[in-house]
C-alpha cells in the first residue's frame, strides 16, 4: 500500500505516490494508492457544523467542484472560507496550524527528532483520523508493507505520526519520496531523518524489494493505479499528474540541485498507453494533464499533441522559454494547452549568463507575448537575489516586466536560495560567495545554505525591491491579484482570464 500523508493540497493526486503506484500497476503489482491528505481534508470539512457563525464550507466546496472555470475573486473568497474552517479545527490542537497547503507543528518543522518527541507524547490533529478512517482500511486490505511517501516538508509531521501509528499496529513500514531524495542528494540531514524513520528507500521506487524494473525507470510503463479512495479532489475537472521525462534536458544551470539526476525521456507510446488506462468515469469529466517535467521536452510534447486532442484532454506544465514555443503557440493552444509555466527569472542577460541559464530575456518576452496572443495562460517565474545581482540587473527586470505587461497572467517572485550541494556552492569563491556553514543547530535538516556576497545578503535587497518596486508595477499587481494563493498550480489553468482559452468541463 502506498500512502501519501497530510498535508498536500487536495486538488490533484500527490504526483510521486500516484506515479509510483501507476508504475507498479503497469508491472502487475496492484499496490493500493491512498491519498490520506485528501481524506484528512474531507474529514475536517465534514466536522465543521453548518449554519450561522460557521464557515460556509459546503458552498465553497460546491463552487470549486462544480465549476470548470473560476473567477479570480470568487476563488479567493472560497479558498478563504476553507482556510478559516481549517483554522477553527486547528484551534483544538495548541501549537498546530493547518492550511490548504501547509502545516505548522508546535516545534520547528526542520527538527525530525523534536517532531518524533511531540508525536510520541501528545495527541496530534491526526490521532483520531488514523483510528477512525485509516485503521478500517488497513484492516480490510491487510497490506504486507506500507510505503509512506513524503514529497514536502509539510508532510513530515504527519508522516512521522503515521509511521508511529502503523508500527504500533504491527505493520511493516518503509518511507520514501522526493523529500528524502532531495535531502540525500543536495541537502543536509538525511541521517537525522533516518534516526526517526529508520527504514527508508531512495530513488523512484525501482529499488523496492522484489520488484524488477527492466530499464531502471519506473515511469517507463504506467497504468492507472488501484485507488483506495474515491476521486474527490477539490477541482472542477480531474487534474492528472504525468511526467514525460525525469532529469532535465538543459542540465547546465550552476545552482541547479538536480543536475545529478539522470535524464530519461518517455515517448508518446508510454503516454498513449497510460491514457488508455484512465477509467471512463474520469475521462468523461475531461481531465487536465499536469505535466510535471523540470522542462517539458519539445519533441515528445509535439509527438503527444495528436493523442491529447483525440482524447479531448487539456494540459499545462513548466517549460523553458525557448524560441520554438513562439513558433508553435497557436498549435499548442489548439491542442489543449491551457497554461505554460515559464521560468524567465530575470531581465538581465548578463546575470542569467553568469549562472549558465541558457535563456535570454528577449526570447522570454517573445514567448510570453506569443503564448498570451494564442490564448495560453502564462505563469511567469522571476528569481531575484542571485549572488552579485546589482541595481542595474534589478532595473533590467523592471523593464522586462513592463515590456511583458498584460501578457503575464500569473506571476511568482522567488528569492534565491543556495542549495547546500550544487556546482555553485562548490565554486563559491569564484562567484564572491561566502558560505555560512555553522549557523543552524545540529538537529536541523536543511536543503539550502545561508551565504553572503561581498559582505551582504542579496536576499534582503531582493525582498525589499520586490515589495517596493516590482509589486507596484500596475500589470504586476494585477497579475498578483489574479494568481491564486492556494491549491498550488492545479487551479491556475481554470482561472477565467479574458482572451485566454477556457477549459470546457466534461460530465460527471
Ligand atoms: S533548467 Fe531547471 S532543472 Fe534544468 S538545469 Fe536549469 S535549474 Fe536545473
Amino acid at each position: 500500500m502506498i500512502i501519501s500523508p497530510p498535508v498536500i493540497t487536495p486538488s490533484e493526486p500527490p504526483s510521486g505516490a500516484f506515479l509510483l503506484a501507476a508504475g507498479l500497476e503497469a508491472r502487475g503489482i496492484s499496490a493500493g494508492f491512498l491519498d490520506l491528505s485528501l481524506e484528512f481534508f474531507s474529514y475536517i470539512f465534514g466536522k465543521i457544523p453548518e449554519g450561522r457563525g460557521y464557515p460556509a464550507v459546503k458552498s465553497a466546496l460546491t463552487y470549486l467542484r462544480n465549476n470548470s472555470n473560476y473567477h479570480p475573486g470568487q476563488h479567493r473568497t472560497v479558498s478563504g472560507v476553507l482556510n478559516s474552517a481549517l483554522k477553527s479545527f486547528s484551534k483544538g490542537y495548541p501549537g498546530w496550524k493547518i492550511s490548504l497547503m501547509d502545516l505548522t507543528p508546535p516545534s520547528e518543522v526542520h527538527r525530525p527528532e523534536e517532531l518524533l518527541r511531540i508525536c510520541n507524547q501528545e495527541v496530534t490533529p491526526f490521532s483520531e483520523f488514523w483510528e477512525e478512517y485509516l485503521l478500517p482500511i488497513l484492516q480490510k486490505h491487510l497490506p504486507e508493507t506500507v510505503l509512506v511517501s513524503l514529497s514536502y516538508l509539510s508532510q513530515l509531521p504527519a508522516g512521522i505520526d503515521l509511521v508511529l501509528f502503523l508500527k504500533s499496529n504491527g505493520y511493516h513500514v518503509i518511507t520514501g519520496g522526493s523529500l528524502l531524495n532531495s535531502l540525500d542528494r543536495t541537502g543536509k540531514g538525511f541521517d537525522l531523518l533516518r534516526r526517526v524513520l529508520p527504514e527508508t528507500i531512495l530513488g523512484d521506487g525501482s529499488l523496492l524489494r522484489g520488484i524488477e524494473i527492466e530499464d531502471d525507470s519506473l515511469l517507463s510503463r504506467l497504468s492507472w493505479p488501484y485507488m483506495l479512495n474515491s476521486w474527490q479532489y477539490i477541482s472542477g475537472s480531474p487534474v492528472i499528474p504525468y511526467a514525460l521525462s525525469t532529469g532535465c534536458l538543459w542540465n547546465k544551470c550552476l545552482f541547479c540541485p538536480d543536475r545529478k539526476r539522470k535524464l530519461s525521456i518517455f515517448g508518446k507510446e508510454v503516454f498513449e498507453e497510460f491514457i488508455s488506462t484512465v477509467p471512463p468515469e474520469v475521462m468523461k469529466q475531461k481531465p487536465v494533464i499536469h505535466l510535471l517535467d523540470s522542462t517539458i521536452p519539445r519533441k515528445t510534447l509535439l509527438d503527444i499533441l495528436p493523442a491529447l486532442k483525440e482524447n479531448n484532454l487539456d494540459f499545462y506544465g513548466f517549460i523553458r522559454p525557448e524560441k520554438w514555443i513562439s513558433d508553435h503557440s497557436d498549435m499548442l493552444a489548439d491542442h489543449g494547452c491551457l497554461m505554460l509555466q515559464l521560468g524567465a527569472e530575470s531581465g538581465s542577460y548578463s546575470l542569467l549568463d553568469r549562472f549558465n541559464k541558457g535563456i535570454d530575456p528577449e526570447t522570454s518576452l517573445e514567448v510570453i507575448r506569443s503564448c498570451a496572443g494564442s490564448g495560453i495562460r502564462t505563469y511567469v517565474y522571476m528569481l531575484l537575489g542571485l549572488p552579485g545581482e546589482t541595481f542595474e540587473d534589478l532595473d533590467a527586470s523592471v523593464s522586462f516586466l513592463q515590456g511583458a505587461g498584460n501578457s503575464i497572467d500569473f506571476i511568482n517572485f522567488s528569492i534565491f536560495n543556495l542549495p547546500t550541494n550544487c556546482e555553485l556552492s562548490d565554486r563559491a569563491d569564484e562567484f564572491g560567495i561566502e558560505l555560512l556553514y555553522d549557523d543552524s543547530p545540529e538537529d536541523v535538516i536543511r536543503l539550502y545554505m545561508p551565504f553572503l556576497c561581498e559582505g551582504r545578503n542579496p536576499r534582503i535587497m531582493a525582498r525589499d525591491f520586490i515589495t517596493e518596486e516590482l509589486n507596484q508595477l500596475p500589470s504586476v499587481s494585477e497579475a498578483l491579484l489574479r494568481t491564486p494563493k492556494w491549491f498550488r498550480t492545479a487551479h491556475f489553468p481554470l482561472i477565467e482570464i479574458p482572451g485566454r482559452i477556457s477549459h470546457e468541463a466534461g460530465s460527471s
